[in-house]
């Protein structure tokens, strides 16, 4: 019997043994291909011996040394990696253990920000339905993914408010042209500024790709421009949540960088350590650090485990891999090739209501009825049928439902490692075509 407390109690997970490149082995049967890098974390694959040769030799020169008394080398050069030359004005970096960690530090950096330059009275945070920023308290609260926040709700704070996120597949009308949309959700922030009244909102927050809790929901041209003009004209920040779509997943090492727009505070997580070690981070505007500095001097904020030399060691490798090895061509050029297969195989798949995305970051959205989008009833699970048909397929994908309002929608998603070759491609499309034609037949 396991003394694990695991995510079900009902059936004990499979015991992994080993990995290499996009291939994982359990203890028994065959390997699986890992199509989704665990939950869009395993960036460079599985067993990169450069990035273990990085981790032991940190390991054995210094294990953990606290930030109250030292930083380390491996921190301050992976912070001047990422943000050395200063990515659309972000300057600084902050390093914690998880994207829960990092929108945590995130709400809190802008709050203490406000506090700084004299606007205490912004304490208040505007995030979207549909959205998914962490399981710790606040970034639970934050979130707007019912599920999850549901058996929490009283002890979720009250600063947090939600609008509608930029879905076209579930919120576009019938007929509403692209820029109408936008226009309607601007309006709609505006109008919640207005609720709130807009001196007392510290931030709009947004994953710039809708991961877990929609499936790799894009936003249409113009969305980010139209929401950081709205922040703008109310003296708010934009934070962006990129734990899951950052770091390269998208094509581009940030999200933003398609969007025309960056964020005064940015969250990243997975694809920086490429799961290697556990390790998120922030990424910060300088007037923000500039202000604090000027004011009380320190983030009133801190972890026993921020920047661990160890997990910033294991980041850096990772992040020098992408580099040097041209991965985020290789993400555009496997991009095209992943959304062909998906269209090719599922294009016309009765069950197959939309399939999204952008760089190695797609989903498929399964609908009862295609003509209606109407989805399935919550208790078919029929997201987690379709990963555990995959699994005995041969193919891991991440399965989420019932995360649209609570209630509706069904969807997988396909995140390979940065690695990923194109016959690997199409054996992971192909796989997942057997088990969504064994359970949506
Ligand atoms: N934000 C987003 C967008 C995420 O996808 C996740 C994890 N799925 C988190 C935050 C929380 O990250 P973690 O699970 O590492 O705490």
């Amino acid at each position: 019997m396991s003394r694990i407390l695991h995510r079900s109690l009902r059936k004990d997970p499979l015991l992994a043994v080993s990995g290499r490149g996009l291939m994982v082995q359990g203890a028994e049967g065959p390997p699986v291909i890992d199509a989704s890098g665990g939950a869009a974390v395993a960036c460079i694959g599985h067993g990169d011996p450069r990035v273990v040769r990085a981790i032991t030799e940190q390991a054995e020169k210094l294990a953990y040394a606290h930030t109250v008394f030292f930083t380390c080398e491996a921190a301050e050069e992976l912070a001047e990696l990422l943000v050395g030359h200063e990515p659309g004005g972000l300057s600084h970096a902050y390093f914690v253990s998880s994207g829960s960690e990092a929108m945590e530090a995130a709400l809190k950096l802008a709050r203490q920000y406000f506090l700084e330059i004299g606007q205490p009275q912004r304490s208040r945070f505007i995030a979207r339905r549909q959205s998914y920023h962490g399981n710790t308290l606040g970034a639970l609260g934050l979130g707007g993914n019912m599920a999850r926040r549901e058996p929490y709700e009283p002890l979720l704070a009250t600063c947090f408010s939600h609008v509608s996120p930029c879905f076209a597949y579930h919120g576009q009308k019938q007929g509403e042209s692209d820029a109408d949309y936008v226009a309607r959700l601007a309006a709609e922030l505006d109008a919640e500024f207005q609720r709130l009244g807009p001196q007392t909102v510290a931030a709009f927050v947004a994953e710039t790709i809708v991961g877990a809790t929609a499936g790799c929901v894009t936003a249409l041209p113009g969305y980010f421009p139209a929401m950081r003009e709205v922040c703008d004209r109310h003296g708010a920040l934009l934070i962006l949540d990129e734990v899951m779509s950052g770091m390269g997943r998208s094509g581009t090492l940030h999200a933003w960088e398609q969007e025309g727009i960056a964020p005064d505070i940015q969250a990243i997580a997975k694809g920086l350590g490429g799961g290697y070690q556990p390790i998120g981070g922030i990424l910060m505007q300088g007037k923000i650090v500039k202000a604090l500095a000027e004011g009380s001097g320190a983030f009133k904020h801190g972890h026993t485990y921020q920047a661990h030399p160890v997990a910033c060691a294991a980041a850096l490798a990772v992040q020098r891999i992408i580099r040097a090895d041209n991965l985020l061509e290789n993400v555009r050029a496997m991009a095209a090739r992943l959304e062909a297969a998906l269209q090719e195989r599922f294009g016309n798949h009765a069950h197959v209501g939309d399939i999204r995305g952008r760089g190695l970051f797609w989903a498929l959205e399964f609908v009862e009825d295609r003509a209606s989008r109407r989805s399935f009833d919550p208790d078919r699970k029929v997201n987690e049928v379709v990963k555990d048909a995959a699994m005995a397929a041969g193919v891991m994908i991440y399965p989420m439902g019932g995360t649209i309002d609570g209630k509706l929608g069904d969807h997988v998603i396909v995140a390979p490692a940065y690695t990923a070759t194109a016959p690997e491609i199409d054996r992971i499309v192909e796989r997942l075509g057997q088990a969504v034609d064994q359970v949506l037949r």
